[in-house]
């Protein structure tokens, strides 16, 4: 699974065997340095492995050098066409950067960002996606993924030329199909540390499915080390959809696995409000991959969830709590938070 080599980040293993990262990016700018390490604070919790952060110019320096030391989540600062920002990043140590060598005319210029990235360990993403592929590499490679894996290739001759080899590479396109034919392509050609995603795969459950479609095909190849779920939305989400996907694919445990039934006819209790009532007992240390599920009846509930570690379903006058499908518990809907709490407390530590 996932790329032969490997780099570490900030004391994070990507590729080479670890277990598929977790990505996000900064909404906030980083002018706004409270809110920032705020939002770094929330990605933490909810296990995000890897932050980017845009850094638009110099200016912003003083603000990257705070985040860079007081952040949990190792960084990765954006830097856009001008190789002495990528300098300036670096020289307020965060582990890695993200830059466009393509952008970066002076050829000087990348010796000297590479020279510093040596110098401090720093890994450097390069990449393209859909919108940076330009009407030349259409005509040569042919358009769609075939021109976007030969825009990540021309990005990483150079890097290869001076042999620094500490990168991540991307190919991302808002078309599932393209972006996975591109990843398809650059995994067959290179040994390197994949970052799979869909870009602007758009917002809510739109952007989710899309994302969930993408990187998940991908994933279930053998491709990628490492995910981002751009979502148009705040990050956390970005977060939470992630390990849903990774949890989907028995790739990561982290965080509460939740069933419930899509309800039918037989249904003897409105599932949604319970799910609701469920989810807000649950304290922030469920151990990963705990399973609870939430059934409409207690006639085929407790079969089709058997595999629940917790399961509750409604009967014609309360509930009925089942444990690995054996019932252990029951009482009345309006009391449920009652039974089920020692339930849970025992089943956590059990
Ligand atoms: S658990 Fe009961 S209510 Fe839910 S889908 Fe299955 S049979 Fe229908």
């Amino acid at each position: 699974m996932g790329s032969a080599r490997s780099v570490d980040i900030g004391g994070v293993k990507f590729g080479g065997g670890a277990p598929v990262r977790v990505e996000s990016m900064l909404k906030t700018p980083l002018f706004n340095l409270e809110a920032c390490i705020e939002e770094l604070s929330v990605l933490k919790k909810a296990g995000c492995e890897l932050a980017r952060v845009a850094f638009p110019d110099e200016s912003h320096k003083r603000a990257l050098a705070v985040l860079a030391d007081k952040s949990e989540v190792p960084l990765m600062a954006d830097i856009h066409f001008n190789h002495k920002f990528a300098l300036a990043a670096l020289d307020c140590g965060v582990p890695s950067i993200r830059i466009n060598p393509g952008n970066m005319t002076n050829a000087r210029g990348l010796e000297e960002v590479l020279s510093a990235a040596r110098t401090n360990g720093a890994v450097i993403r390069i990449g393209a996606n859909g919108g940076s592929v330009n009407s030349a590499q259409n005509e040569k490679y042919g358009r769609g993924a075939r021109a976007l894996a030969g825009a990540v290739e021309e990005q990483l001759e150079p890097l290869i030329d001076a042999g620094f080899e500490n990168v991540i590479i991307s190919a991302k396109s808002s078309s599932v199909p393209e972006t996975v034919l591109a990843n398809q392509i650059l995994d067959g050609k290179y040994p390197f540390v994949l970052h799979v995603g869909i870009t602007e795969a758009g917002s809510g459950i739109d952007g989710a499915v899309k994302s969930a479609a993408g990187i998940s095909v991908i994933l279930s190849q053998g491709i990628g080390d490492t995910i981002r779920v751009s979502l148009t939305g705040d990050s956390k989400t970005e977060v939470d959809v992630a390990y849903g996907i990774l949890r989907s694919l028995d790739l990561r445990k982290k965080g509460i696995n939740m069933i419930s039934c899509p309800c039918c006819g037989r249904r003897r209790v409105d599932v949604g409000a319970l799910c609701a009532r469920v989810k807000a007992m649950l304290p922030d240390d469920v151990p990963d991959g705990f399973t609870i599920a939430v059934m409409g009846c207690e006639v085929n509930g407790p079969r089709e969830a058997a595999a629940a570690d917790i399961g509750i379903a409604g009967t014609g006058d309360g509930f009925v709590i089942f444990k690995h499908g054996t019932p252990a518990a029951s009482g009345k809907i309006s009391e449920m938070e009652n039974t089920l709490a020692p339930c849970l407390r025992e089943a956590f530590t059990s």
